[in-house]
């Protein structure tokens, strides 16, 4: 057993963000008012786009599903692939989530897989930005076009990615982010839904804070509301000052770690490139600001047993993801087969990939992997 361990992903804190939240304590208030209000105005400069912030990823997808008038009796096509947050938040909102097959080459939604489970009930598409690849974005807006779908991009994974020279997030119908504290950016948890649709950013703000009317713009000039209207459903989902005073920072440091993250899985890439087993996923990281480093090992049969060896010599992997139609709760009665996710799914591994890792980590990490396989 080694000393070190070498985190699969982790938090990236300097002083700034420390500094930041002491600040908020000191001055004692704590809950949505000035500092979300400045990250939101932040990240709408980042998006060149009105941006919502919330509580969390999964709940900036469960408010955009709903402030599209989605819900009970309606399906939703995802690809099973995706962390379970994707599947609950749809759920949450009554509407059901309809697993989709993949591609094999890049583990991203297979259109031709999602149009087989189309039904009259199908009213939005939730392509999931594995790793932060986005694939072919163009043809998924086409899809949902020729369908008349939403389409609400789970942009969890993709914070600070381009696609086609455009940032994500920074056109195209709803994006929903995560700051989850592994994620590209942290606000310690957190998220957020950026679109031009004034009807969902309506919705979003009031939905994110019990439906309360207006309670957004009450907030940010240091009010609460006393007297008000609710129109819908809400929840308690809005952002506190302490969690974007960390983001603050974190946005203002994102070039340094995206240029950290894109550097070391280039550095896995040109490693892997000749090897007949270990195949990373074809990501550009002139575009992709990469979440997750997750390989393709050929033909293998023991993941568990190769994660345990890894671990004994300091390396955490992980496993992105267990499928969701797995799950006793997501089984779909049409049972139409998901060949290539079923197929896929024994032979990803996950790599460590956060800002604090070092080249020399890197390549150790890849050298024991090659070692085993
Ligand atoms: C992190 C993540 C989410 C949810 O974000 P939280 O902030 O953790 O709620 C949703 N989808 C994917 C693919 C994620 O990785």
């Amino acid at each position: 057993m080694v000393d070190k361990v070498i985190r699969l992903s982790k938090s990236c804190i300097g002083s700034a963000e420390k500094g930041a939240v002491m600040r908020v304590l000191d001055r004692e208030y704590l809950g949505m008012g000035d500092e979300v209000r400045v990250f939101e105005a932040a990240l709408s400069r980042f998006f060149d786009r009105p941006v919502r912030c919330v509580a969390n990823g999964t709940a900036a997808l469960q408010l955009a599903v709903e402030a599209c008038g989605i819900g009970r009796g309606d399906e939703v096509l995802v690809p099973s692939l995706t962390y379970l947050a994707s599947f609950q938040a749809i759920s949450a909102t009554g509407a059901r989530p309809i697993a989709c097959d993949v591609l094999e080459h890049d583990c991203l939604l297979d259109l031709d897989d999602a149009a087989k489970r189309m039904t009259t009930k199908t009213k939005a598409v939730m392509p999931v930005h594995y790793t932060g690849g986005v694939g072919d974005l163009a043809a998924v807006y086409q899809f949902a076009e020729r369908y008349g779908l939403r389409v609400i991009e789970d942009a969890a994974h993709a914070f600070g990615s381009l696609c086609a020279g455009r940032r994500v997030g920074s056109f195209g119908d709803i994006a929903c982010f995560s700051f989850d504290g592994i994620k590209n950016i942290t606000s310690g948890e957190g998220g957020c839904i950026v679109t031009n649709d004034e009807n969902v950013l309506r919705r979003v703000s009031d939905g994110r804070l019990l439906g309360v009317e207006k309670d957004t713009e009450k907030r940010y000039s240091g009010e609460r509301s006393w007297s008000f209207d609710v129109a819908g459903q809400g929840w308690r989902f809005h952002m506190s000052n302490i969690m974007a005073a960390i983001g603050i920072e974190q946005l203002s440091r994102f070039d340094e770690f995206a240029d950290k993250r894109r550097s070391f899985a280039r550095q896995y890439d040109e490693v892997f490139a000749d090897h007949d087993r270990i195949h990373a996923l074809p990501r550009n990281y002139n575009e992709v600001v990469p979440h997750i480093f997750v390989v393709r090992v050929k033909g293998m049969i023991d993941r568990e047993e190769k994660r345990a060896r890894l671990l004994r010599k300091g390396i955490q992997t992980g496993v992105h993801y267990q499928p969701n139609h797995w799950l006793s709760f997501f089984q779909d009665d049409r049972q139409l087969p998901l060949s290539v996710t079923d197929a896929l799914y024994p032979e990803l591994l996950t790599l460590p990939l956060h800002a604090d890792l070092s080249y020399d980590d890197v390549a150790y990490v890849a050298a024991e992997l090659m070692k085993i396989v």
